[in-house]
Parts: C-alpha cells; sequence; structure tokens
C-alpha cells in the first residue's frame, strides 16, 4: 500500500465545481464482499449461519406467497413459487454446505462466488427463459445475503459530513436521496455526461468526475480527496500547496455564483428586450419554492418518475394528487407541466425480491436493451392501471393551477392519441362524479427520438406543445449511450445533425402556431444558448441552480448576432469543427 503522498487521477468531467473531502467507499450488494478465512473449530457455527439465514429466506417468501395467492396477480404467486424451489435446490443446501466445510471461509463469500458462476453460465445464453432464470438467481441470492449481513451497508443518506462517494456506479434513484450539505463529490468508474445520475449531481451542485480506475484507491492510503468537476481530475492526498489553490478556487466559484443569484429576479432577456422564459427542471416536489427563488416562470419538466424511484413504489393515485395539487399551489398560477412517469432505460430501480411493484418489471424480462425497451410512454401503455392512475391524479389537480401533461419518449403519433383518448374517458368519468378538472388541460409530446423530430409537423398539429429532450435526442440519433463514459467523445449535442433537428422541430411548432421548449441539459450551456435562441428556441427549461447563468448568459446578447450564429453553425458539416466554431464565437 503506497502510503500518503499526492496522486492526480484524470476522468470524465461530468458535474463542475471544486469538491473536497474524505472517501467513502459506496458498495452494492453485488461488490465488495470480504473474504475471511474461519477456523476449522467454527465451521459448524458458520454452517449454522447459512442455515439460519435460508430458513428466515424461506419464511419471507412463504408469507409473501400466502399474500399473493390472496391478492395476486398470479405471475408473482409463480415467480414466488420458483424462487421457493430454488432453495431447495441441492445447489443452495448440500452443496453450499460441502464448500463452507471444505474451504472453510465465511459464507457470504463462498455463496457471492457461487452466484456469480451461476450468472456466467446463464448469461452467455441469450433466451429470454434463461435470461429470466439469472433474474431469479440474483433476486434469491439478494434476500438470503440481506440475512446473512444485514447492517453493513452504509445508507447513502446517512453520510458524515464531507464525504466524497467513491463507487462504480451512481444510479438515479440513490443520487436523488443524497443530501448536497453532506456530500462533497462523487467519483466513479462507470457513468456518462448526460446519465440521470449525472444531471441529478449537477442540478445539486456536487462535483463529478466518472471513468476513474476505482482499483487504484485500494492501493494507497487514502486521506482526502479533491475532486475537480470541471477539468475532470481527482487528486488522492492533496499536499498543502495543493489544498491551498483548489480551496481559493472553491471561494472564486461561490462568490461568481452569489453575483449570478443576485440578478436572477431579472427577466431572461436579450440586450435588444427579446424575451426567453426560462423554466425549472424538477424531480423534488419539496424543490418549489427554491425555483421560485431563482426565478423560474414555472416548472417546465416535473420528472414524474423520481416519485417512484426515491419510495421505491408507485405512488397510489392519492399521493400522486396530493402531490400535484399542492405542486400547483404553490406555483401560484406559473406553469406546471408534469411529464408522466419516464420509467425505464437507467431509472429502473433494484427492487427488493417479491416488491409489490416488481411484478411490473419482471413481466418485461431481463431487457437486453433497456435504453430501447420498454421505458416511458411504451411502459405505461402496457400497463394502464399506472397511466390512469396518474392521468386521473393530474386531472384531479388541474382545478387547482395551470397544470400540462408531458408524453416522455412519444416514437409515433399513435401514442400521443392513446394518451389523449385515457385522458377523455378519464375526463368523463370524472365529471360524472362531480369532480373539477380543469377546462382545457394541454397535452404535448417529447421529441427526443429521431422519429419524433422527423416526424415533427404530424406531431404538432396534433399535440399542444412540444418540448425538445436533447439529453435522448443526442443519444438516440448518434446511437452514443448517454450513460457510458466510453461513448462521451460521440455524444455531441453540437453535433450538425442536431442543430438541424431542433432548426425543424421550431419551424413545425412555428407552422403549426404550437409553443416549443427546450428541456435538456445543453440548455444551461453558456456557449450553446445563443445558438439555440438563434434557432428559435424563446423557452428553456433547466435545473433551477442553473437558471441564474443561463439569464446571465442571455442578457449578454443580442438577437441578430444569435441569429447570425445560428446560420452559421447551420453551414457545418463535421462534429468537431462545429464545436470548435461555437466555442470560438461565443467567447466573451
Ligand atoms: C431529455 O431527454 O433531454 C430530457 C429532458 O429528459 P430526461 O433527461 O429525463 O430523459
Ligand atoms: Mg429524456
Amino acid at each position: 500500500m503506497v502510503k500518503g503522498e499526492e496522486i492526480v487521477l484524470r476522468g470524465l468531467p461530468v458535474s463542475k465545481g471544486i469538491g473536497i473531502g474524505f472517501p467513502i467507499f459506496f458498495t452494492s450488494w453485488d461488490e465488495d464482499i470480504p473474504e475471511i478465512q474461519i477456523p476449522k473449530k467454527e465451521v459448524d457455527q458458520e454452517i449454522d449461519r447459512y442455515r439460519r439465514a435460508l430458513k428466515q429466506s424461506r419464511e419471507d417468501l412463504e408469507r409473501l406467497h400466502k399474500i399473493s395467492l390472496c391478492e395476486g396477480p398470479s405471475e408473482i404467486v409463480s415467480i414466488i413459487g420458483s424462487h421457493l424451489e430454488m432453495m431447495q435446490d441441492p445447489m443452495m443446501t448440500t452443496l453450499m454446505e460441502e464448500k463452507i466445510r471444505d474451504l472453510q471461509r465465511n459464507t457470504e463469500s463462498i455463496f457471492h462466488h457461487l452466484i456469480e458462476e451461476y450468472k456466467r453460465r446463464f448469461s452467455t445464453l441469450q433466451d429470454t427463459y434463461f435470461q429470466e432464470r439469472v433474474r431469479d438467481i440474483v433476486d434469491v441470492s439478494r434476500r438470503i445475503l440481506s440475512h446473512l449481513r444485514p447492517l453493513t451497508r452504509i445508507k447513502i443518506t446517512e453520510l458524515p459530513h464531507n464525504s466524497v462517494i467513491l463507487t462504480h456506479e451512481l444510479v438515479p434513484s440513490e443520487t436523488v436521496e443524497v443530501n448536497a450539505s453532506l456530500v462533497s463529490g462523487f467519483v466513479t468508474a462507470a457513468g456518462g455526461i448526460t446519465s440521470h445520475a449525472a444531471i441529478i449531481a449537477r442540478a445539486k451542485g456536487i462535483p463529478y468526475v466518472a471513468n476513474i480506475d476505482m482499483k487504484v484507491f485500494k492501493r494507497v492510503e487514502l486521506q482526502s480527496l479533491i475532486v475537480d468537476g470541471s477539468q475532470g481530475i481527482v487528486i488522492i492526498n492533496p499536499t498543502r500547496k495543493t489544498l491551498k489553490k483548489y480551496q481559493a478556487i472553491k471561494r472564486g466559484h461561490l462568490q461568481n455564483y452569489k453575483l449570478l443569484k443576485s440578478a436572477s429576479h431579472l427577466k431572461g432577456e436579450t440586450v435588444d428586450g427579446y424575451e426567453v422564459r426560462i423554466f425549472a427542471n424538477l424531480e423534488n416536489p419539496k424543490e418549489v419554492d427554491l425555483l421560485l427563488r431563482n426565478g423560474a416562470a414555472g416548472i417546465g419538466l416535473f420528472r414524474s418518475e423520481y416519485l417512484f424511484l426515491s419510495k421505491r413504489e408507485f405512488p397510489s393515485e392519492e399521493e400522486q394528487f396530493q402531490i400535484y395539487k399542492k405542486m400547483a399551489r404553490s406555483l401560484r398560477g406559473r406553469p406546471l407541466v408534469i411529464r408522466i412517469f419516464d420509467i425505464g432505460g437507467d431509472k429502473k430501480v433494484d427492487l427488493a425480491p417479491g416488491h409489490r411493484d416488481s411484478h411490473y418489471f419482471n413481466r418485461l424480462g431481463n431487457e437486453l436493451n433497456p435504453a430501447l425497451g420498454c421505458r416511458a410512454v411504451r411502459f405505461l401503455l402496457r400497463f394502464p392501471e399506472l397511466l390512469e392512475a396518474q392521468l386521473r391524479a393530474i386531472l384531479r389537480a388541474s382545478a387547482f393551477g395551470d397544470i400540462h401533461i408531458l408524453i416522455p419518449m412519444v416514437s409515433d403519433l399513435s401514442e400521443l392519441r392513446e394518451v389523449r383518448a385515457v385522458i377523455d374517458k378519464l375526463r368523463i368519468e370524472l365529471k360524472a362524479k362531480n369532480i373539477k378538472v380543469a377546462k382545457s388541460i394541454p397535452v404535448g409530446c417529447m421529441i427526443e427520438v429521431p422519429s419524433s423530430a422527423i416526424m415533427c409537423d404530424a406531431l404538432a398539429q396534433e399535440a399542444d406543445f412540444l418540448s425538445i429532450g436533447t439529453n435522448d435526442l443526442v443519444q438516440y440519433v448518434l446511437a452514443a449511450d448517454r450513460g457510458n463514459p466510453h461513448t462521451s467523445e460521440l455524444y455531441f449535442a453540437t453535433h450538425p445533425s442536431i442543430l438541424r433537428l431542433i432548426r425543424m422541430v421550431v419551424a413545425s411548432a412555428g407552422s403549426a402556431r404550437k409553443p416549443v421548449i427546450l428541456c435538456g441539459e445543453c440548455a444551461a450551456d453558456p456557449a450553446l444558448i445563443p445558438v439555440l435562441i438563434g434557432l428559435g428556441i424563446r423557452e428553456f427549461s433547466v435545473a433551477a441552480r442553473h437558471i441564474p447563468l443561463v439569464k446571465h448568459t442571455i442578457r449578454k446578447w443580442r438577437i441578430l448576432e444569435a441569429c447570425r450564429l445560428a446560420e452559421g453553425a447551420l453551414e457545418y458539416t463535421a462534429a468537431q469543427e462545429l464545436k470548435q466554431y461555437i466555442s470560438e464565437e461565443t467567447a466573451r
């Protein structure tokens, strides 16, 4: 182990800013299970410990089996049945006991190796039947492991002050729970610039560097860390000199931000008086006040799926109604765009086995390509009971404010029509019960997959508004995973194809006289903002934290300059050259 000398690592800059703190390894169940040799005389005790964990797991499942026999659905009953059978399998009983006796190691590590071995064998078989078996094995093994090591996992909500989280990968459901006053930075091996976890880290202002080889941290004696999320640098055990330098940079950032914030109540308008409305993207309904303080014109994108991700179960219609109603009221007449659940892709939760909601995901099987799978509106149309509960809650809340409904991942006009038909049906049902619903609730489509961008003229005719989601549009147009650090070089919001598509969408929305808003992360990029304004975008939605910077940038440009900049940009045909043009022309 290398003693406390300074080591500089380079990775992918994901969330700007300087974080200084102490390392905390954050592991998931599958990682880092210690291997401990046990004395021969304790082997029997170890086997007993395993038998107890197996017995407790069996009792859990029997309880769940009983409940699901009454409440259904039948898929759950059969899944639990097969898990119970699996626990009787010699692999789980005699083979495990033999291995503990022969290898004399702690049960967790033997069990973990055995499960990994099974997963490896089954994973090479593409058949869905075998993929489902892998899922079952993982479920069962997590249950047993949770009885073997119930207290060893640190909760992400209970970290000490100034923690720098080191982990293989951040998932959105955990990142959203992080308390920004306790966590100074994130360092991961996996993760891309617009992964959902990255978006949350930026919205919370937590510096983040990805694509770092985690093995390095195991070879050195760790004392403190600096995360430079602007440059993509991680410094292990910084010297006094380095520490002073970064503390000064951090102070500078804070002062700048305070200055920008002091002007955030001003309008977002160009030097020559063209108004650009700035809305906020929101994941946590409790943050409505923050976005109002930062000068938002309303909520341009409420990522409602976070209600599910942070609770790990679908909220009931009544719970949703109360939340939407409270948000609408707090906005005092400003618009609230609720995007119906964008579940799937990287926004999936590892639910505990037998969990009430796991049957939705079990029914989809193990998707080999989740970003192209049953995500967002596809997921909701597949499970109409979830869609109807959410829409009913939104319709009921519409009586308390200016609510809009946004459909994620529309790839065909039929999806807009189907959702509208459900809204119309529910409206009639609610009216029959004398429940008040707003007269008009605009329904919009996210333009975030190539087919919807290409067919935007047809969508603009039937939708009430369009919302361009560049985070996904870039991923799907360029076939570059937004969450993968190895495709970050290919993932460009400044790709010529993206600018052309944005121009097309703006033109179609204009011809149909429908509003268009842009809510991807590039709306907060000072170099891209003037280009987007020049392309005709007049409404942006960004994380509340970024609003002061976005307004400040808009207030530096004249509309004619922005149009000329955009015209020039549209002439470029190669991504790198276009990127260079934009960065040179906007450096002011
Ligand atoms: C987008 O895709 O640009 C978007 C705003 O939605 P999300 O980041 O939640 O996928
Ligand atoms: Mg999206």
